[in-house]
């Protein structure tokens, strides 16, 4: 007999082994093997755990789902000429991947909001650089600006956004800063790039926390206790804004190893940020997306996977 608990915390995880075909080139830092890792290990845990999932297979975006935060010439250019800033040439596969990471993480957020999901999952969401008319930070569709417009527009809820990815989450900031229903806090290292992302603007319900690691700056700190405080101010603004549902950009290039970034988080540090969040919202449908991660056969995976597990058993 299940458990009545599982029913009730149903976990989603959206899927594709063609995720792996996420290559830019062969040395890009974007390696799509880090999205079928982190499915296996992610499959693991709730195995040891016996605790069920439902696997669903994403689909293709709809030129009108990304019509809602893109312009039609920037669509036009990758969906029809298979053209982007971040790759060479015309290709194919990685424009109808674009289209897919978004249409995947669409799939999400109809399992949370139309099929009782309270975690749902998709490694290769929170394409956070992606802007309106261009590609940007190896991001090329913004699938949480467009998640975010249709569950404010389409069914009424309020969004709020949480990025931990080592990255000011830029696009999506700006995405979605004329929405009221949906509030965007990310906490993100300071100087590195975009380079945005240094104040609040609460009129728009644009939040940001940088950590400055710069020694002569205001030192904040970069490890695990530092992102915790971010994330901490982060709920004290969601228990006033009164989300239906949160979205969690969770890269993983924060860690210690990655090697993009100069931030000290631990493995540890994020579960514990996951564990967090969900123990403050037991009920809140959270969607979480993977964002940036550039260890594609350590700790990107090893993060996402120990990450969603955390979303999923914690305050049952
Ligand atoms: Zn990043």
């Amino acid at each position: 007999m299940e458990n009545i608990n599982n029913s009730e915390r149903k976990a989603f995880l959206v899927h594709s082994d063609n995720y792996s075909n996420w290559i830019f080139d062969p040395t890009h830092p974007t390696q799509g093997r880090r999205f079928i890792n982190a499915r296996d290990q992610f499959a693991a845990h709730m195995t040891l755990a016996g605790e069920p999932f439902v696997e669903e297979a994403p689909r293709l975006a709809t030129r009108e789902e990304l019509l809602k935060v893109h312009s039609p010439s920037y669509i036009e250019k990758v969906v029809d000429k298979h053209r982007s800033g971040e790759w060479a040439g015309e290709r194919a596969e990685l424009a109808e991947l674009a289209s897919t990471f978004v249409g995947g993480t669409l799939v999400a957020l109809d399992a949370l909001i139309t099929k009782g999901a309270r975690t749902a999952i998709h490694f290769p969401g929170a394409k956070h650089h992606a802007q309106w008319d261009h590609s940007s930070g190896f991001c090329v569709f913004n699938d949480f600006a467009i998640a975010s417009d249709i569950a404010t527009k389409q069914y009424g809820l309020k969004v709020a956004i949480l990025d931990i990815d080592a990255h000011h989450g830029d696009g999506t900031e700006n995405l979605t800063a004329d929405n009221p229903n949906v509030l965007t806090f990310s906490i993100h290292e300071s100087g590195i790039f975009p380079g945005t992302g240094k104040e609040d603007h609460p009129e728009d319900l644009v939040f940001n926390h940088p950590l400055h690691t710069d020694p002569y700056g205001e030192d904040r700190g970069s490890d695990d206790s530092a992102l915790m405080t971010g994330v901490n101010r982060f709920i004290t603004l969601a228990q006033t804004f009164k989300p239906d549902l949160v979205f969690i950009a969770c890269g993983a290039d924060g860690h210690l190893e990655d090697p993009l970034t100069n931030l000290e988080y631990s493995v540890a540090g994020y579960v514990a940020v996951a564990h967090k969040v969900r123990d403050t919202f037991p009920k809140m449908p959270i969607l979480m997306g993977g964002a940036g991660g550039y260890l594609p056969d350590t700790r990107t995976p090893e993060i996402w996977a120990a990450f969603a597990r955390e979303l999923v058993l914690a305050s049952h």
